[in-house]
């Protein structure tokens, strides 16, 4: 009785408060892999790997849930959470056979965040809470090594005085006020050599710094540090909590589209430490190499060291296969780990581990962020590793991630006539110069202004999140390929060399030093993503490899592994998808290389975009300067043949693909010259007055042209213009179909808002079409029919689609007209609209669909309504934008249409929408 069951289910719930806090420990644990929006991904991991037994310290995790309640009760805690966390307490000591405050023994913990998704070093974590002036003398007796216990205390020191009781750099600082404590102890210490690395302060001088940091605190904030372990726990939840408010993670969460209301978990664990000595040590390792994809254990690792050390780049690491020497036991566990984690979680992991005298210990492991590269290699071979199946693998590829495996590389010849200036670690793959910047507001800043721009500095840290995304690459002196730089790079898709150890930078006078030369701010470097080559000045780039194989022809498939696993990819994907895929193309050439990219057709072909070469320019001004329809129609006669030419390359580049050809749609003012002397010129060409020009020039001029005469309007005030295109479409049409190639041509009108528009220009398209047909005495097959692009025209597409046979939604104009907002103008005011939320994503890059996509779902009913089988399909940039390609096959659309550069996009983009149904 399944009824009774559940009620009786929910009353015995209600009389007890809910579950808060999760345990996990020695092969037991409450929770499990699936509940990451409870736990975080980190407690959730922490509890799955316990689960499978490797070896993770105890501990427990509060849920998310009460990081929603505490955000949403002016930050207070629910009730029952005191008892359940004492609960935990009491259990977590059990397991790690110490007490919490102990005199003798004392129980350490780490006070860890972990969000749904990693946001990487957005949060605060913790370490060695617990300890106080009297643990400490516990912790050094019993491990018998009084610089290990004062070196943990003065890292907790230093991790609670910061993220707990803020002790911060103020404005004006340029250096956190600990490790100022620490740099004047150097120099008190080691007069000739201040930089001296911090494993050689011995017990005493890290005592000596511990006492510092306390009179710091006191400083700072006006209160003592607490030495009561529980306040310290309860200060370290708090500040946990709070940080899922600070800055730099609301603005990773609005980069990457993180929900404010996810909230954080916390994660309370049993400290392992691997600064106890040379048998200790720390490291994060990827399951395969994160930025290319080989099938390799990568990464790297720091001894002597606890973790924070590794991935904030203030040591540079050895790389993780070093330990094969070192550490050979360990080694050869974390092998099997790597093992284990991937037929585990069948993805590539990114995990965390901490080596106690010798002893291994998992602290982490999630879905390793990667390089577009690497995303398409993993997933193609693990398929082949029957790890995965192909829908696994489309479905896993962000598909804006294939951007980057067509993007240019450097030139090989330039390169090697350039001298390489010094080398780093290559962490996120791909060619980029720019100039130098060495702090990351001043590198917004000239991103703002239109420079390309390359963030140079000693390490990154989350602070530098900003300058990072305005980056055309990253470029750091130390810090290995887990340090912050190279992770938030790889995940952005940025290109970053990191731990460039020959770089000195000086951020005083803003220059940068290497093997005897000098760059300064604004200078330009070239980097190397994926060699770790360091340039000067601006190399040149050459295309892609899947590039030089499908379009330049001068590599072969054999010869690019990169290649052939994205072909792979892309015939996974095109088996699943069902929505077909043109290209927005306006030249023959550009046409054969959309082919080569997958287009089954050409979706948008803006005739206008032919009126700018060679000569033809003279005679549209021409057109557009003649006084009347017979002057018209003679410049006319003469742009004819140009089109035509154009017309039947396209067709024959298309092999009987299908092409849609959109007739003249930019205002006329567009074409002609603004500027006196030009008009000069002009006149004397054409054998007229200057005044005429000037003239007409002044005729044509609109206050706003994006709504002014253009589109149809032109076409129906001009009929001569549209008949000349259609004449020059059908022409062209009949030539290719007598050379035996198949002609499918699909005119469209452009900015049709009333019915009467369309049928205008239909039935002159019917006319020339005929006229065409009976002087070449051929048949040919077309088809009319119009963009959506003014709302009028979604809301009354019934009607419309008594004429037209096709839709094509033109998404940037529909989005101009829907929202009301010009799209070269929307820029000095949607950063804040996105700041505010009011708009999540610009509505030019992302369709928005609860409002421009409302529209598109009421003309495709109402077009079907009158017209079943009538053909739909997207040409504006959105049609190359995975959300909105997904959002297009749920509108049922037979076609999308984008520049050829992103057909592979909305290719995978496509598979995926289809997989998901
Ligand atoms: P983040 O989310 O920034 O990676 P973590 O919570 O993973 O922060 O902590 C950062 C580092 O602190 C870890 O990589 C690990 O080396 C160290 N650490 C975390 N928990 C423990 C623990 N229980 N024992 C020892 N070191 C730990
Ligand atoms: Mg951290
Ligand atoms: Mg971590």
């Amino acid at each position: 009785m399944p009824t009774k069951s559940k009620s009786a289910k929910s009353k015995k719930s209600s009389s007890k408060s809910p579950k808060y806090v999760y345990s996990f420990g020695n092969g037991k644990a409450d929770g499990n892999g699936k509940l990451k929006s409870l736990l975080g991904g980190k407690g959730a991991n922490l509890a799955e790997m316990t689960r499978i037994r490797l070896p993770v310290p105890p501990g427990f995790t509060i849920s998310t849930e009460v990081c929603t309640y505490y955000y949403d009760h002016k930050r207070t805690y629910p009730p029952a959470l005191e008892k359940q966390i004492d609960e935990a307490i009491h259990k977590l000591e059990t397991a790690m056979g110490k007490k919490f405050g102990d005199q003798k023994d004392p129980l350490l913990v780490a006070v860890r965040s972990g969000a749904r998704d990693s946001m990487p070093g957005m949060m605060d974590t913790i370490l060695n809470l617990g300890l106080n002036d009297r643990t400490v003398r516990a912790l050094a007796e019993r491990s018998k090594n009084e610089r290990f216990a004062y070196d943990c205390y003065r890292r907790f020191l230093q991790m609670y005085g910061d993220v707990v009781m803020g002790v911060q750099k103020r404005a004006g600082e340029d250096h956190e006020p600990f490790e100022v404590v620490i740099e004047e102890l150097k120099k008190e210490l080691f007069p000739k050599d201040p930089h001296v690395s911090d494993t050689k302060l011995d017990a005493t001088a890290l005592r000596k710094l511990t006492d510092r940091f306390r009179k710091l605190i006191r400083e700072r904030t006006g209160q003592d540090f607490p030495e009561d372990p529980r306040e310290q726990l309860r200060g370290a939840v708090g500040a946990v909590f709070g940080s899922w408010n600070n800055e730099r993670a609301i603005i990773y969460r609005r980069k990457y589209n993180i929900p404010h209301e996810w909230g954080t978990a916390v994660n309370v664990q049993g400290m392992v430490f691997g600064n106890t000595g040379n048998d200790s040590g720390s490291g994060v390792s990827f399951t395969r190499d994160p930025a290319t994809g080989e099938k390799v254990l990568y990464g790297e690792f720091l001894l002597n060291a606890q973790g924070e050390d590794v991935v904030a780049g203030v040591r540079t690491p050895e790389p993780v296969l070093q330990l094969q020497v070192e550490m050979p036991e360990v080694y050869r566990q974390l092998q099997d780990v790597r093992h284990t984690l991937e037929s585990h979680f069948h993805d590539m992991q990114d995990f965390e581990f901490t080596v106690e005298h010798g002893r291994l210990f998992m602290l982490q492991t999630r879905n390793g962020k990667r390089t577009g590269f690497a995303a398409v290699r993993i997933a193609v071979e693990m398929v082949k590793e029957k790890l995965i199946k192909p829908d696994d693998a489309i479905r896993r590829i962000p598909a804006d991630s294939l951007s980057q495996l067509l993007a240019p590389v450097f030139d090989s010849r330039a390169r090697k006539t350039t001298q390489v200036i010094a080398k780093g670690l290559p962490a996120g793959p791909g060619a980029a110069s720019g100039k130098i910047y060495f702090s990351a507001n001043e590198a917004e800043a000239a991103a703002q202004r239109g420079e390309k721009v390359l963030l140079v500095r000693v390490e990154t840290s989350p602070e530098d999140i900003r300058g990072m995304l305005a980056a055309e690459g990253i470029l750091t002196a130390r810090g290995g390929v887990s340090s912050h730089a190279a992770l938030v790079a790889r995940q952005m898709g940025k290109v970053c060399v990191c731990g460039a150890s020959e770089l000195q930078i000086d951020y005083s006078t803003n220059t940068l030093h290497v093997r005897g030369q000098n760059f300064r701010k604004g200078d330009f470097l070239s980097i190397d993503g994926t060699t770790g080559e360091i340039f000067p000045g601006e190399v040149k780039t050459s295309p892609s490899d899947i590039v030089r194989v499908l379009i330049d022809k001068d590599l072969t498939p054999a010869e690019s592994p990169i290649y052939r696993v994205f072909a792979q990819l892309m015939q996974w994907a095109d088996q699943r998808r069902t929505m077909e895929v043109r290209a927005n193309a306006d030249q023959p050439d550009q046409v054969g290389h959309a082919v080569a990219f997958g287009a089954q057709g050409v979706g948008l072909c803006r005739t206008e975009h032919m009126f700018f070469e060679g000569d033809r320019i003279d005679h549209v001004r021409e057109m557009i300067l003649a006084e009347n329809a017979d002057e018209r129609g003679k410049a006319l006669s003469k742009l004819l043949p140009a089109q035509r030419s154009d017309f039947a390359g396209i067709f024959k580049a298309l092999k009987g693909l299908p092409a849609t050809i959109r007739f003249l749609d930019p205002p006329l003012h567009e074409f002609i010259p603004h500027d006196e002397a030009s008009q000069k010129d002009l006149a004397e060409k054409l054998g007229i007055s200057v005044d005429r020009v000037s003239r007409r020039v002044k005729e044509l001029h609109e206050f706003n042209p994006m709504l002014g005469h253009r589109g149809c309007r032109l076409g129906i005030v001009y009929p001569e213009i549209s008949e000349m295109q259609a004449r020059a479409v059908f022409e062209a049409a009949a030539e290719v179909q007598a050379s035996g190639i198949k002609v499918r041509p699909e005119i469209m009108i452009p900015l049709v808002g009333f019915p009467k528009e369309l049928e205008l220009q239909i039935a002159l398209v019917h006319k020339v079409a005929a006229q065409v047909q009976k002087e070449k005495n051929t048949k040919l097959s077309y088809l009319v029919g119009t963009m959506i692009e003014i709302p009028r025209a979604c809301v009354v597409a019934d009607q419309i689609a008594r004429s037209a046979q096709f839709f094509s939604f033109g998404t940037n104009d529909l989005t101009q007209t829907t929202l009301g907002m010009s799209r070269d103008d929307a820029g000095s005011f949607l950063p804040r609209y996105q700041e505010e939320e009011i708009v999540r994503q610009n509505p030019f890059a992302v369709l928005d669909q609860g409002g421009v996509g409302k529209l598109m779902e009421t003309a495709v009913k109402l077009g079907r309504s009158t017209r079943k089988d009538i053909k739909l399909g997207i040409c504006g940039e959105h049609g190359g934008e995975p959300d909105s390609v997904k959002f297009c096959h749920q509108l049922g659309l037979a076609y999308v249409s984008c520049s050829p550069f992103r057909l592979p996009i909305a290719r995978l983009a496509a598979a995926q929408a289809a997989l998901k149904n």
